[in-house]
């Protein structure tokens, strides 16, 4: 598996087969691990960020979520096959955990998000052991990692937003009884219902940031991200051929 570096942060050339496979992979391992799936505005955040970005990159996959950091690769002369964006890496993985009738903790959104995704994705994969669900909002997180260990599950969904999920799985992975740990953003909204994903339309021809913004104009902040970035990775590519 190759990859590249993006403002210092390491993305993985992978398909979703690819990611699939090596996610797979990590259950036959001891100890957990991390999967990442970077957009450009988390990559944005990471370059000035050393901390951060060292969170980034201590994972043992980073997935390219998002056009703008496809894009990016190719500006690079490095690019990766396609965008893998993290709800649809969770798509991809539950059929599999369905068949192995494998465990899966929810971890994330509003108070009662975590419990509809449950039942709403159980309709689909009745043979998922959904061993437990956790809310995103709390002060004190000793019970949520105690709910965890308890059931020690193959799959944590960990969906607190970036730069909040990375940091909570970076910080406790050492102490997780889990196989692996997945931070997927808004995606428990989506499997509950709570958020839709962009119609196909957007997905097909990578604006799903349209819709998104169309649905929620106060992401124009966030989205402004995107063309900084873009600027920062042309300027970062003339950089390493002046070095
Ligand atoms: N969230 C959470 N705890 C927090 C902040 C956010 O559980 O302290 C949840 C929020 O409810 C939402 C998700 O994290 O479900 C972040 O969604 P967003 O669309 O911002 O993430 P993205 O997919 O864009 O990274």
């Amino acid at each position: 598996m190759g990859s590249l570096k993006i403002l210092g942060v390491r993305i993985d050339k992978v398909d979703f087969e690819g990611a699939v496979s090596r996610v797979l992979s990590f259950l036959e391992t001891d100890g957990a691990k991390s999967v990442f799936t970077p957009n450009s505005e988390i990559i944005y955040r990471a370059k000035d960020d050393e901390e951060f970005k060292n969170v980034l990159n201590s994972s043992e996959l980073n997935t390219a979520d998002g056009i703008g950091v496809v894009y990016a690769s190719r500006i690079l002369k490095s690019p990766v096959a396609c965008r893998v964006a993290g709800y649809d890496l969770a798509c991809r993985l539950l059929p599999v955990m369905n068949e192995r009738k494998l465990k899966l903790f929810l971890f994330g959104g509003k108070e009662g998000v975590a419990l509809k995704a449950k039942e709403e994705i159980l309709k689909k994969y009745p043979d998922i052991d959904i061993c437990g669900v956790e809310n995103g909002y709390f002060t004190d997180d000793t019970h949520i990692i105690n709910h965890i260990n308890e059931k020690e599950p193959h799959f944590v969904f960990v969906c607190l937003g970036a730069p909040k999920q990375e940091n909570w799985i970076h910080k406790n992975k050492e102490r997780l009884n889990a196989k692996v740990l997945m931070g997927i953003g808004g995606s428990l909204d989506v499997f509950a219902g709570t958020a839709k994903r962009a119609p196909e339309f957007f997905i097909k021809l990578n604006i799903e940031w349209l819709y998104r913004l169309i649905k929620n104009p106060s992401r124009i902040g966030r989205m402004m991200a995107l063309p900084k970035f873009g600027i920062a990775v042309i300027k970062s590519k003339r950089g390493n051929k002046n070095a």
